[in-house]
């Protein structure tokens, strides 16, 4: 590669150097993505696809995440993304749980949720559904699209008619204001964004480190097609200690008193449900969370059990076999995302919190906006 010359220059093309190079290039720059991979095959492609609002943290984060919603449906169309589900089914098992989605449909984050109890409940989901069961908080704001296929039709769409210049096969070793140091070679740009994923050692590692970023392993699985159609995407209890749009009401607390004595071994893997279907009925169910410097690559097959073991419980019935498995990994650390600015006209994004398809988009503007000193999105 010859030394070239653009207005902004993106490390990393998972989701969230895309989202960054959508925005760049909607205010009329010149972008270039540069990655090392051949195609996408970092955490953008092996997650859910589930674009979720519903239980996003209360206040910035929910605003990103709706914002990244509004974004994904506005491209879908036009990037040939098909939209494979709408909605989410947040289905409560215990009163501890109905109690815990009874607060959250008293908040503004409820906007497009309604609860029902167990009778109008039963009656959407159909004859899947849990043995027990205490109501459901439906949403129709969520979105979910097919990682694998639409991530890289987002990036050869931003190359068609953004004119974005992607790169692959190309690591980056050294950012600094102006310059791009890969392995082909120099690449200038009047300004950089590092997106990096969880890779927290090639480029500032010390950024990385101040933050006290680790990483964190899940485990996935795809089920055989079902004969049955979900109505929405699913998630159970154990989803209501975790997220922190559900987590931080005051109910939660005897929600997760009575899950550390019923189910605490899914809680000591990090483990609940989310359940997703695509085109073909097959079903992508996870998840697990381990977290360590280097996760060891291995799935274990208690983990999955434990997974297993909450689909049935969830929809009352064996689950299909599993006809794939794989494991991904994130950047992880307290808060939504670390953005840093190492350097004038650098910028260091990366998610923290196992949500950049959820989010990316709107953090991307944010930062976008930030580095040009323009108001994008909701905030234009
Ligand atoms: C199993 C799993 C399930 C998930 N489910 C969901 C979900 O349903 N909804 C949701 O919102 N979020 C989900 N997440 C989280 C979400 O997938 C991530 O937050 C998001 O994909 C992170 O995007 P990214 O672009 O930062 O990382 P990545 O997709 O990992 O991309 C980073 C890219 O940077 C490149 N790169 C890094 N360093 C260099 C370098 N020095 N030189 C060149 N290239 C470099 C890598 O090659 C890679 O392509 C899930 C994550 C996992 C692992």
């Amino acid at each position: 590669m010859s030394e070239e010359f653009f207005d902004l220059a993106v490390i990393g093309a998972g989701i969230v150097g895309l989202a960054h190079a959508l925005a760049a290039a909607r205010l009329g720059k010149r972008v270039v993505v540069l990655d090392r991979d051949a195609q996408a095959n970092g955490a953008s492609v092996r997650n859910f696809g589930f674009i979720t609002v519903t239980g996003q943290e209360r206040g910035p984060v929910w605003s990103r995440a709706r914002r990244s919603r509004d974004v994904w449906a506005e491209i879908a169309g036009p990037a040939g993304i098909a939209i494979e589900q709408r909605g989410l089914a947040m289905v409560a098992r215990r009163t501890e749980a109905r109690a815990v989605l009874e607060a959250f449909a008293e908040t503004e984050m409820a906007e497009g949720c309604v609860w029902l109890d167990a009778a109008a409940a039963a009656e959407r989901l159909g004859p899947v559904r849990p043995a027990e069961l205490e109501g459901a908080l439906f949403s129709d704001v969520d979105l979910r699209v097919e990682s694998r296929t639409a991530v890289p039709r987002l990036a050869g769409w931003l190359e068609a008619v953004h004119g974005v210049a992607i790169r692959r096969g190309v690591a980056v070793h050294a950012v600094e204001t102006g310059r791009v140091e890969t392995s082909q070679g120099v690449v200038r740009a009047e300004a950089v964004v590092v997106c990096p994923g969880d890779d927290l050692t090639t480029l500032f590692p010390a950024e990385m480190a101040d933050a006290s970023l680790t990483r964190c392993k899940l485990q996935m699985m795809r089920l055989a097609a079902p004969g049955w159609r979900l109505p929405a995407a699913v998630m159970s209890d154990l989803s209501l200690v975790r997220y922190l749009g559900y987590a931080a009401l005051p109910p939660a607390a005897a929600l997760r008193t009575r899950l550390e004595a019923e189910q605490g071994a899914w809680l000591a893997e990090g483990v609940h449900l989310i359940v997703v279907q695509s085109a073909d009925g097959s079903l992508v169910v996870g998840d697990s969370h381990h977290y360590a410097a280097t996760p060891d690559p291995f799935a274990s097959e208690a983990v999955e059990r434990l997974i297993l073991d909450e689909f049935a419980a969830t929809f009352g019935c064996a689950p299909p076999p599993v006809i794939e498995r794989w494991t991904g990994t994130y950047a992880s650390a307290a808060g939504h995302n670390l953005v840093r600015a190492p350097a004038e006209g650098v910028r260091l994004v990366t998610v923290t919190s196992g949500t950049g398809a959820s989010t990316a988009f709107g953090l991307a503007e944010e930062v976008v906006g930030d580095l040009y000193g323009v108001r994008m999105g909701e905030a234009a």
